[in-house]
């Protein structure tokens, strides 16, 4: 399996490079050169597989034979077999068609789980097979960072910093990410917002020269086509689990990075009947806009309840845009250097065949809280806010009342207390394995948003000077 740049002009990569490239040269992200498509007699035929080896059917030829078939399955089996569910992502019903995909089963209680879990095993593998250690960068607004260190805090091969809005996450979500033990694990709280920190990011991988050619640096954000590739079993898991292939599914996606919906119109892609997909977004409505008035343009950033989608941009809509634009990396070029700068407008006729397919729907904090609210109230089930956008989402857009209704939930809600108490509802326990979370000893560096500090840090602990 080869890989291509969005924007035409980087070279092609096979899955192995494309782990470890992040970003493309040409500031473009990785897709599939070809989707893998498959018939509805070879779905049918995966009725019944646990997660794993479900995993292994779609995962295979992406990864097209740079690990050993025994060692790639034996490597999902680890991955999946640390989820808290023996299946790893059940169903939960929540009115006479209408569910909810729990994927927040696995170490840190979202989503990010799935892939981030899977992440750490393959780079920790392909590392070891070139003889190289790597740096990871990451910024998040609170689910990706628990999810990357816990996910690669057992690697030899990896430093991983992770930094955090100071003050801006969750004291859950915080604490999930600071008290993880790793000698090769570092938090950083900066002095800003989630985009500063996305900023340094990328500044460090346009120009990696502060590594000094002795290291990697690799990408733990949605942009890493390992963590898309990984969230596409879920789909197909769904669905089979619903009847499917032999009847349709809707699904709302929560969504902030396009990552969790993109890997979703992947799998419709690759043969998975799918009625609808529903774009769900809180007040941080770029996507929906985009998709309902077919306007780009950005919004300042909003802090809400639902702070796991709180964005400006949503860098994963790029390799949307590149299907809508036949693949055209050239035109995808300029368009992306255009939106970056003004209000665009996309092809229309493109437009019009994204809509055959996706709904949007935005859903505000109020509403967010009524929705927790009215699902607890109807059934006893307590839905985390993204979740409850989801749900809420799902409600207004739904199609056909006869095709099952499925809402991607991206996280557990005990790790957003706010957002419960707000619905007037008590937050739930802690799991088990996190019952003492609020004991345990943090550690995390407070650092001013300047980007040499960071460099600075990151060259002093990997280099000792
Ligand atoms: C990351 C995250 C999302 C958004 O996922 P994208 O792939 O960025 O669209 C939604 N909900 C939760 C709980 C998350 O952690």
């Amino acid at each position: 399996m080869k890989y291509i740049s969005t924007r035409g002009n980087a070279p092609e990569l096979d899955f192995e490079n494309v782990l470890l490239a992040g970003l493309a040269t040409d500031g473009g992200l990785y897709v599939p050169k070809e989707l893998p498509e498959y018939s509805l007699d070879e779905i049918r035929s995966w009725r019944g597989l646990p997660y794993s080896e479900l995993a292994f059917k779609i995962i295979k030829p992406f990864v097209g034979g740079a690990i050993e078939d025994d060692v790639l399955a034996k490597m999902l089996d680890e991955t999946y077999a640390g989820f808290g569910h023996k299946a790893v992502a059940p169903l939960a019903q929540i009115d006479s068609s209408e569910y909810v995909l729990e994927l927040f089963q696995g170490p840190t209680l979202a989503f990010k789980d799935f892939a981030l879990q899977l992440l750490g095993r393959l780079l920790d593998h392909v590392l070891v097979k070139r003889n190289e250690r790597a740096v990871i960068i990451g910024a998040t607004s609170g689910d990706t960072g628990s999810a990357a260190i816990e996910g690669c805090k057992h690697s030899d091969h990896v430093d991983i910093f992770i930094m955090h809005p100071h003050n801006r996450v969750s004291e859950v979500q915080r604490k999930q990410m600071t008290t993880i033990k790793g000698d090769n694990v570092f938090n950083i709280a900066v002095e800003g917002n989630f985009d500063d920190c996305q900023r340094m990011v990328k500044a460090c991988f346009a120009d990696q020269d502060f590594l000094r050619g002795e290291r990697r640096l690799v990408a733990v954000n949605s942009i890493n086509w390992a963590r898309i590739m990984a969230q596409i079993v879920y789909y197909f898991y769904a669905s089979l689990n619903l009847g499917g292939p032999d009847r349709e599914v809707a699904l709302s996606v929560p969504t902030g990075n396009f990552g969790d919906i993109f890997a979703g119109y992947l799998a419709h892609k690759m043969g998975l009947p799918v009625k609808q997909l529903i774009v769900a977004t809180n007040k941080n409505d770029i996507l929906h806009r985009a998709i309902s008035q077919n306007k780009y343009e950005k919004h300042p950033l909003a802090h809400t309840l639902s702070p796991s989608m709180d964005i400006v941009v949503s860098s994963n809509f790029e390799r949307l845009l590149f299907d809508v634009y036949g693949r055209d990396g050239a035109a995808l070029a300029s368009l992306m250097d255009r939106m970056n700068s003004e209000t665009v407008e996309f092809d229309k006729d493109g437009m019009a065949k994204v809509r055959e397919m996706f709904d949007s729907h935005a859903v505000n904090d109020e509403v967010t809280c009524e929705t927790i609210k009215q699902v607890y109230d109807e059934t006893g089930y307590l839905l985390d806010p993204h979740t409850a956008i989801g749900v809420k989402a799902a409600r207004e857009c739904r199609r056909d009342a006869t095709v099952p209704m499925i809402t991607l939930g991206t996280a557990h809600p005990v790790k957003f207390a706010e957002a419960i108490e707000k619905a007037g509802l008590e937050t739930p326990q802690l799991p088990h394995h996190l019952l003492d979370l609020f004991e345990r000893e943090e550690r995390y560096e407070v650092m001013e948003n300047e980007l040499s500090n960071l460099q600075n840090f990151v060259v002093k602990t990997v280099f000792g000077d």
